[in-house]
């Protein structure tokens, strides 16, 4: 019942290959591809993922057959070996190895030395001739056992070797002798049984079984689950196991263990593999920092027979996985042995440099390297400053690295002290326990952000990746002290203005100023990456500008128009704002018109700024889109004030004037108030003067280089056809007005914003009056799901993220299932009734890639983002393109 008879689930190392990590898991699969390749790896078997979900889904039984085929692939194992497990005399040693499709921390650690009890720990003593080593050997074994397998808390096995340390004098485990292990070997059998309540398990076949046992269960442990939500790693995977002879690096001077890079994974330099090793020392000892590591090179001088054989397979693994790997090794007395390879992570400098010289090597064409090689999301990274990893002093706490980039700045505990600083030009860390939206104001005023509670999905961590913020979160080592204005971290006591560095990369936190490399712009790999992505792609990339010289940035990066310029900016600054004041406040329209013509010339000059930024290039003008009263001041404000002056007896004419209108302009929910096109339909001379004003400045652009702007003039919100026909009638009699006038021709498309359902699924009806739709998938997310943006990141969004409900935050990634599909239904409606109707997206998800790859399969023809983001939607494109090509 718990599985399909026939269905293999141990496969032996020289069964599989790198192919099969859906079954094997990666560690697995590329174990076996290294023994497909000759390379010198001890024997094994990997029993598969699916026996795992079989266990699981049965209630922690192991499936029909297992246990057979277990026994099957141990005896070949043990022919091979020429030793048995649990000989009494020259026991086989396995290790136990947990290993997922795709690499997770929090997954089971690795048991070594399996298969030592009492008795065979002499054998091995006697057959090595080396006692130190058997018992050495024996003493890891149990605590990996009682820590991994049983449960007994690390800490009091590590506490016991310390003591013993100190009680001998010994400046590290190397230097405990036999008689020293064995009385450690006593303690810790003791801790063994003080912790579960049995005598150390010295059946060897017991002491596998338990630990394949513990290796499935650990895919449903806490962490791993963490682990996988966050990453979107499906939870119904199952992990791998591996089982493999063991060989040692504590056999003594001539042995040793370590991992390696084929290639410098923070620059990418090629030829240069660098890496950690211990002599006379096991697993994790490297990563451990239990002693102090020497570098690769240095195993040249020590070992120079094994260092050759090591150089060289790191470069065969290279050219068969085309990429750089990260590996680890040991070395038994003088002979290398491989015990794992993977695709190694690294920086972002690192991975653009890869990906060129993977290329100039002619290991990938330059489709493939692009395909494969460039994560887009990694890319934004490359202008961000990041830390100096190499001249980093040492962090005093680490967190979730929540926002990728560093940070230097002054702590802060309060939103609005940050934006005080802020303004003054000091640069400041925003510390919170947590973030929520009243904490907008500080976040943008700051250079980061760092926070004691909250994981990936926190509010902190998710505005901070939508503004490109550096941040940290959930770093338990911190506590604020309200009270005095004060933190302490990792045990230093920070007062207000005291200066961090936060790394949103790796998630270290520093004490003081942390060295940062700037970041370089004109980065030559990443320049080629792009100009592949740019060949291969079919989706334009346009930008979100609002000011030339936002628009100006963005052509640097390689803009191919503005898909989204919104103009209420242009009603808020200085002066302006009494004039839209006095607009909306006139008691007749022709006190309005007369506020309006005084506010048009702003508007040209902003257009025109516009217009000579975009030189030669499209650019989509939104008109006015949020609620009037916005430009008002809060009705709670002027009540407060209105009612303080009456109370004081000192009168307040302004305030009771404007009381009463504000009072009527207010409304229970703006965002679905009377904004977008309805306030054109209100108020229609306010779209008119902004349609002129658009014209004019493309007139003057004209005349000044001899080039017509690209104009496109949008209509937001839009929910019914006969809306979007009413206002194109009004801009166009505006536009021809001012054209007629100056007696000049422009061409200029007028069309909307699909950003209601309604729209979309009149979509056919909309398109006979539009040139172009945009998708504002924002506003679209929010009326298709029913969400708040503002409410709902931050508050519930976090737990249905955690719960799964939905896969991700749908205002980052677009929803397919539900917007996206609206997306597809109107872009079909209106290419049905106007072929040649231009569709684009604007909004934040034009520079996620995933949602640029959906911008793609639907047939969009371009995307719009933060200039920030352009590379990273070029590249996503590209990327999208290849991939369809199947290239
Ligand atoms: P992780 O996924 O945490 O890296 P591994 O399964 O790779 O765990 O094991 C960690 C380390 O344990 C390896 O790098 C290696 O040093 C050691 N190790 C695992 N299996 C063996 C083995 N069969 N012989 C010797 N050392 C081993
Ligand atoms: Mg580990
Ligand atoms: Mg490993």
């Amino acid at each position: 019942m718990t599985s399909v008879v026939g269905v293999k689930l141990v496969y032996d190392f020289d069964e599989g290959s790198r192919d099969m990590r859906d079954l094997l898991g990666g560690k697995g699969a590329n174990v076996a591809e290294m023994t497909r390749l000759g390379l010198p790896v001890p024997r094994g078997f990997t029993i598969t993922t699916e026996a795992c979900i079989g266990y699981l889904r049965a209630g922690n039984r192991f499936p029909d057959g297992l246990p057979e085929e277990i026994d099957g692939h141990l005896a070949r194992l043990e022919e091979q070996a020429g030793k048995r497990l649990g000989d009494p005399e020259d026991p086989l040693l396995v290790s136990v190895r947990s290993g997922a499709k795709f690499s997770m921390p929090g997954m089971m650690d690795t048991v070594l030395n399996l298969g030592l009890n009492d008795r065979s720990v002499e054998g091995l003593a006697k057959r090595t001739a080396n006692e130190r080593f058997a018992l050495d050997s024996y003493r890891r074994f149990v605590q990996m056992f009682g820590d991994v397998v049983a449960g007994v808390e690390k800490a009091r096995f590590e506490a016991a070797l310390a003591d013993l340390r100190a009680a001998r004098g010994a400046a590290s485990d190397a230097d405990l002798g036999p008689d020293d292990l064995r009385d450690l070997l006593a303690t810790y059998k003791r801790i063994y049984r003080d912790g579960t309540g049995e005598d150390f398990p010295q059946e060897p076949r017991a002491q596998l079984d338990a630990a394949i046992r513990a290796v499935f269960e650990s895919w449903e442990n806490r962490r791993a689950y963490d682990y996988r939500r966050l990453n979107g790693i499906p939870h119904d995977l199952g992990t791998a196991v591996n089982v493999q002879q063991m060989v040692f690096g504590n056999t003594g001077p001539r042995s040793a263990t370590g991992v390696a890079f084929t290639r410098n994974n923070a620059t990418g330099e090629a030829g240069k593999p660098f890496g950690d090793f211990l002599v006379n020392a096991q697993g994790e000892d490297v990563v451990a920092g239990i002693r102090n590591t020497q570098s690769l090179g240095e195993l040249r001088d020590v070992l120079p027979d094994a260092y050759d054989q090591l150089v060289e397979t790191m470069a065969l693994l290279e050219r068969t996985y085309r990429d750089m790997q990260d590996v680890e090794f040991t070395i038994e007395d003088g002979r290398l042995y491989m015990l794992q390879t993977r695709n190694g992570k690294r920086s972002a400098q690192a991975m653009v440099r890869i990906a060129c010289d993977m290329v100039d090597e002619g290991l990938r064409t330059e489709e493939e390297s692009l395909r494969d090689l460039v994560d887009p999301a990694q890319v934004r990274q490359l202008l961000l400053p990041q830390l100096d990893v190499a001249n980093a002093p040492e962090a005093v706490a680490e967190g979730v690295n929540a926002s990728p980039g560093a940070a230097v700045g002054g702590v802060v505990f309060e939103a609005d002290e940050a934006e005080r600083r802020g303004s003054l030009g000091e640069r400041v860390i925003l510390v919170r326990d947590e973030t929520t939206p009243d904490d907008l104001h500080g976040m943008i005023a700051a250079q980061g952000i760092l926070t004691a509670r909250g994981g990936k999905t926190s509010h902190a961590a998710i505005v901070a990746v939508g503004m490109g913020k550096p941040a940290v979160c959930g770093v338990g080592a911190i506590s604020i002290d309200d009270a005095d204005g004060a933190m302490t971290i990792g045990g230093r006591r920070l007062a207000e203005g005291d200066t961090i560095t936060i790394d949103g990369t790796s998630g270290k936190v520093f004490v003081g100023e942390a060295p940062l490399l700037e970041p370089d712009p004109d980065n030559p790999y990443l320049g080629r990456i792009l100009e592949w992505a740019d060949r291969a792609r079919r989706l334009r990339v346009r930008t979100n500008a609002d000011t030339p010289e936002e628009a100006a940035q963005a052509r640097g990066f390689g803009a191919e128009g503005i898909g989204l310029c919104r103009t209420e900016h242009m009603f808020r600054e200085g002066e302006r704002t009494e004039i839209v004041q006095r607009m909306i406040l006139a008691a007749d329209d022709d006190a309005r018109r007369e506020a309006l013509d005084r506010l048009r010339p702003f508007q040209e000059r902003d257009f025109e700024g516009i217009f000579r930024a975009m030189a030669g290039l499209p650019v989509t003008i939104r008109l006015l889109d949020p609620p009037l009263h916005e430009f008002l001041p809060s009705l709670v404000e002027l009540s407060e004030r209105v009612a303080v002056a009456r109370a004081t007896g000192t009168p307040d004419p302004e305030a009771e004037a404007l009381l009463p209108r504000v009072q009527q302009m207010h409304e229970v929910n703006p965002m679905l108030g009377t904004r977008g096109c309805r306030l054109g339909i209100e108020w229609p001379d306010v779209y008119r003067m902004q349609a002129a004003a658009i014209a004019s400045a493309a007139c003057t652009v004209k005349e000044e280089t001899g080039d017509a702007p690209l104009v496109e003039i949008m209509i937001p919100l839009v929910a019914f056809a006969e809306e979007l026909r009413l206002l194109r009638a009004e801009v166009v009699d505006a536009c021809e007005t001012v054209l007629r006038e100056r007696g000049e021709r422009i061409e200029y498309a007028v069309g909307t914003m699909i950003e209601l359902p309604r729209a979309a699924l009149t979509a056919d009806e909309v398109a006979a009056h539009a040139d172009f739709f945009s998708f504002g998938t924002n506003d679209l997310t929010q009326t298709t799901l029913g969400f708040s943006r503002d409410d709902a990141e931050g508050k519930f969004l976090t737990r249905y993220l955690q719960r799964n409900v939905i896969p991700a935050n749908p205002f980052e990634t677009i929803d397919r299932g539900g917007v996206g599909k609206l997306v597809e239904v109107a872009s079909d409606l209106a290419r049905g009734v106007k072929p040649g109707i231009k569709l684009g997206i604007c909004g934040e998800h034009g520079g996620d890639p995933p949602s640029v790859r959906f911008c793609h399969d639907a047939g969009l023809d371009y995307v719009s983002c933060s200039p920030y983001r352009v590379q990273v939607a070029r590249i996503a494109a590209g990327q999208a393109a290849v991939d369809e090509r199947g290239g």
